[in-house]
């Protein structure tokens, strides 16, 4: 099944603690999404760029199987751009610049071809995009949607109208406390499933995920990961294997959803380990299933614990 995306795509800059800093690299959430889904499924984008959107980006996508017809590089507006720092946890970050540019403008218009499209995510980017993205697909077997600081302080009544219309939202935990004033993260969940959404995935960084939905909870433990480079994309890429996964099997329900985090949080485990895509454009679908089997290994708690 086809999954459609749309979120941003930014020229980042990221420092890391060990002093290391990736300065205008490819970077947005529809983009680590798109890349890390297309392991799995065949992925539409709609997003657009200024036309300041560096040539060598497109070379450096293409490596992915993504149909980008969706993609406008739209003259007289300038590309997103986001720089980053991550604080010594390699968890927590500040935002040093954020520049919304193209992002507060009307989406690029949706080929007709993407039309058939039932799985949608709509990741991290201005709700209004994301809603006008939403309301063009009402024929939709799944709608997932993320989003960021910036917006549930910027734009707290577009998200909540976006919260009516989704059947599952991902975001992280501390996302999670300040879009409902909770400071627990399982009642921040049920605080976000009152909004609306079927389920809600609370991604808590190197501590994994909590899934909750209303008949109960699923937990799942971050891989162990040795060496982290660059966060950047990972709570994107956690969600483009989730979607991916769902899309490629064509099931939607809570067991497809659990298994569905697993692989989340494989393609997560891989883009951590290179600044901006570099490290997802290295691997094959093999190598996230090789590592999944890993992951499920390390997930046996044995008989009689
Ligand atoms: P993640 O680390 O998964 O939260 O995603 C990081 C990506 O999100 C970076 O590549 C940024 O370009 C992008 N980003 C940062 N802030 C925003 C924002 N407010 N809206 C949309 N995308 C953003």
């Amino acid at each position: 099944m086809s999954l459609i995306v749309t979120g941003s795509i930014g020229i980042d800059t990221v420092e890391t603690p060990d002093g290391q800093k990736a300065e205008s690299v490819l970077g947005g959430s529809s983009i680590y999404f798109a890349a890390g889904a297309s392991f799995f499924t065949s992925v539409r984008l709609v997003a657009a760029v200024g036309e300041d959107f560096p040539a060598h980006f497109h070379k450096q996508f293409q490596r992915f199987d993504v149909c980008t017809d969706g993609l406008e590089e739209r003259a007289g507006s300038k590309t997103f751009r986001w720089h980053g720092r991550y604080h010594a946890n390699m968890n927590d970050r500040d935002t040093l610049d954020v520049q919304v540019n193209v992002l507060g403008e009307a989406l690029p218009p949706v080929p007709d071809h993407y039309r058939d499209s039932k799985y949608i995510f709509l990741a991290n980017t201005h709700p209004a995009g994301q809603l006008e993205l939403l309301d063009q697909f009402p024929d939709r077997k799944l709608v997932v949607a993320d989003t960021m600081d910036l917006w549930i302080d910027t734009e707290p009544g577009l998200l909540k109208q976006l919260l009516g219309k989704v059947d599952g939202f991902v975001l992280n935990d501390s996302e999670a406390k300040q879009l409902t004033g909770e400071s627990n993260v399982i009642k921040a969940a049920d605080a976000v499933l009152a909004m609306g959404p079927r389920f809600v995935v609370v991604k808590k960084g190197e501590h994994g995920a909590i899934l909750r939905h209303q008949d109960g909870t699923g937990v799942l433990p971050a891989y162990p990961a040795d060496a982290v480079i660059d966060p950047t994309g990972a709570g994107d890429s956690f969600a483009s294997g989730m979607m991916g996964y769902l899309a490629s099997v064509d099931d939607v329900s809570i067991n497809a959803i659990r298994r569905a985090m697993a692989y989340g949080t494989v393609v997560a485990s891989y883009t951590i380990e290179k600044f901006s895509t570099d490290r997802l454009a290295e691997i094959e679908r093999s190598h996230i299933d090789q590592r999944l089997d890993e992951f499920a290994g390390h997930l046996d708690i044995g008989a009689g614990i």
